[in-house]
């Protein structure tokens, strides 16, 4: 077990470093980072993940290749152009309702976005911050910009179901989908259009497969912030879908200002290669007392998965 410790280019959650424990079992390296505030619990399924890949691999690619998105942060529009540009994507996602920031910023930033992707797509992500009124008003506005559709507008599955009533805009769930059982309730609750699937919270690549297959909706894969290790399990997950319709939200280990391997899985033309990851030996170890945090935590939580 290898405690990694990464610095994050800007704060993201709240956090500025990211960790968490790389292993090879059998079928090869695996990545185990709940985020730090997640209780024991929560952990379960991301230990299922880990497993998964190192115990077991992942299902078969149909593809060898995935689309991803470039993110474009709450910048002032000229920024927000040149991070298009730069990214080579064809799928652009925007951040949008920053606290402290108006829907003008909102429309600003889309608008140079369309207009630096051309006839790319266009996706926007509220976080959960706009009120039901909010994101029906607000998207009036902003769906002149041709919009792929909106992730998370508002923070609850019940306030999603209601928003996606109100508008053309088609709605992705994010945040409402954090445990295995969510899915289904965002599917019951005809509260989207689009899940926003993570591999490790869901607790594995076949395990995300399933339910792909049970709530019938287009599934975005996107990254829980993971060194290139955890984004291959991503990869892989986009990578066996039947189906694969949209730009996955991989395109992740660009926010680290360093990562486990020399050979990460950054986007090449918008797209990520379909491989595994092997860590360096000098890869960003953490130090002693936060390894002991990790080695504990890991403890706890297998102690748990066995009970
Ligand atoms: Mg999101």
């Amino acid at each position: 077990m290898i405690t990694y410790s990464i610095g994050l280019k800007n704060k993201f959650r709240g956090i500025t470093v990211r960790e968490g424990m790389l292993y090879e079992g059998p079928a090869g390296w695996a990545e185990w980072s709940p985020f730090l505030d997640y209780d024991d619990g929560t952990c379960v399924s991301w230990l299922r993940a880990a497993r998964e890949a190192a115990e077991d691999g992942w299902p078969p690619p149909v593809r060898d290749r995935v689309p991803v998105n470039c993110t474009v942060p709450a910048v002032d529009p000229e920024k927000a152009a040149e991070i298009v540009r730069a990214s080579g994507c064809g799928t652009a996602k925007v951040k949008v309702a920053e606290p402290g920031q108006t829907l003008a910023d909102d429309m600003a930033r889309v608008e140079a976005v369309r207009d630096a992707i051309g006839n790319g797509n266009v996706r926007i992500d509220a976080n959960g911050l706009w009120s039901v009124e909010q994101a029906v008003q607000n998207l009036k506005q902003l769906q002149r910009f041709d919009l792929e559709y909106v992730e998370q507008p508002s923070a609850t599955v019940e306030e999603l179901a209601e928003v996606r009533r109100r508008t053309d805009v088609l709605i992705a769930a994010d945040e409402s989908i954090r445990r295995a059982e969510d899915p289904l309730r965002v599917k019951k609750l005809d509260a989207a259009d689009i899940a926003v699937l993570k591999v490790q919270p869901i607790g594995g690549v076949r395990a995300c497969l399933e339910i792909a297959e049970q709530i019938g909706l287009p599934v975005v894969v996107s990254s829980a912030l993971e060194t290139s290790v955890g984004i291959a399990a991503g990869v892989a997950l986009a990578a066996a879908l039947p189906e694969l319709p949209y730009a996955c939200g991989l395109a992740t280990v660009s926010m680290f200002t360093s990562d486990v391997t020399a050979e990460p899985l950054v986007a090449e033309a918008g797209f990520l290669p379909v491989r595994r990851v092997v860590p360096d030996p000098d890869l960003p170890k953490a130090d002693a007392t936060r390894t002991a945090v990790w080695d504990n935590r890991l403890a706890r939580v297998q102690k748990r998965s066995a009970g």
